[in-house]
């Protein structure tokens, strides 16, 4: 008999693994306001540019564009960067798994904001190096955290959960004081006033990514882009996937970052929406996080209890994202859905707080 767990890397064996939001099965009722994903559909080029490439079945036999060469230009165009500047990648967790790869060795340090997105000490876990959460007070975002002895960096930004923009000036003095590698995950940057971009050219030791999975609404297809200096793209070139993207989603990111005029007109309704839903719940005595993203993060009035408000509506088919361990556990992340959706959304929250006496699953 092999004891399999025996032969399990440690680093491996002690993990728990990533917890992804939950994904109901496809075409059941849910309003889903879990994963911040999209609530309106990608650019109409991209789905047109998805068929076309269907179209031609027997493409399909070959390998895509070993590295992406279209997207990295068409990215390149669309940022104004060269495309040496730009890494292409099966979701931005792709390149958050390249960067550690390709910088950091089993046992550095890797800092990110606690809490922030939970899949950092995850794949710094993997890599075997040593995960060091920074406290994150939402109240003063820009305190510095401790850099000592760390030789990578990960700086959610806007940030999440919580929903707040960090200051070019904040980041460029994080990666000014940082002697190793500073990441900026710009997932929602797309949603925010401004972003990190021009700070590439001061900061030799910047990596930005970007996802398409929230405002372009392409999550089912998995692509992330990376920009940073050509010898930083260089190497993380050499930590990929032979083929890390596959032809479809290479061939719709090109059309979706074609058609920034759709692009713009979604952000605007989706933040729109957002202003909309944050004076609603203001209103109804919520405490809301200054919001630059496609989410709200958000606490219930005094009295009244977050994970009940979640399971209240988990039972009428809304689903939110709830997490149960400190500091988050006392409100919810809730994504921007269309104005309806809200709308919805806002009359249970109602039924909720009329509810006088709670059923115990609720308190
Ligand atoms: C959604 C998200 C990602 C993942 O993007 P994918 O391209 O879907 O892998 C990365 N970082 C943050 C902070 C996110 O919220």
């Amino acid at each position: 008999m092999k004891n399999i767990a025996s032969l399990v890397r440690p680093a491996v064996r002690k993990m728990a693994g990533y917890t992804p939001g939950q994904q109901p099965a496809p075409g059941s009722q849910v309003i889903k306001l879990n994963t911040n994903e999209n609530p309106y559909p990608p650019s109409p080029a991209a789905v047109r540019a998805l068929e076309q490439a269907l179209a031609d079945g027997d493409r399909l036999r070959l390998y895509p564009p070993p590295t992406s060469s279209s997207l990295r230009q068409a990215a390149a165009d669309c940022y104004g960067l060269r495309a040496e500047q730009v890494l292409a990648g099966n979701g931005s967790d792709e390149l958050l798994r390249i960067v550690l790869d390709t910088f950091v060795d089993p046992g550095e340090k890797v800092g990110f904001l606690e809490p922030s997105y939970s899949l950092y000490p995850v794949l710094i876990q993997l890599r075997g190096a040593a995960a060091v959460p920074c406290p994150f007070d939402w109240r003063q975002p820009e305190q510095m955290p401790d850099l000592e002895g760390i030789k990578l960096f990960f700086l959610t930004s806007p940030n999440a959960p919580y929903g707040i923009a960090f200051s070019n000036k904040f980041i460029k003095e994080l990666a000014a004081r940082l002697d190793g590698i500073l990441v900026v995950d710009e997932a929602y940057a797309d949603f925010a006033a401004g972003n990190a971009l021009e700070l590439l050219a001061a900061c030799p030791n910047l990596i930005i990514t970007r996802t398409f999975s929230k405002s372009y609404a392409l999550a089912a297809l998995r692509i992330g882009l990376a920009f940073a200096s050509p010898e930083i793209i260089g190497e993380m070139d050499k930590a990929r996937d032979s083929y890390n993207l596959d032809y479809l989603a290479q061939t719709a990111a090109a059309a979706a970052l074609g058609d920034q005029e759709y692009l713009q007109a979604t952000l605007a309704r989706i933040r729109e929406t957002r202003e909309f839903f944050q004076r609603e719940l203001q209103h109804m005595g919520f405490t809301v996080c200054p919001s630059a993203t496609n989410f709200l993060f958000c606490w219930p009035p005094a009295g009244l209890s977050a994970a009940g408000l979640y399971r209240f509506l988990a039972d009428r088919q809304i689903l939110v994202r709830y997490f149960a361990a400190p500091p988050l556990d006392r409100g919810l992340r809730i994504s921007i859905g269309t104005r309806e959706q809200m709308a919805t959304l806002l009359t249970v929250i109602n039924q909720f707080i009329a509810e006088e006496d709670k059923p115990d699953g609720y308190r």
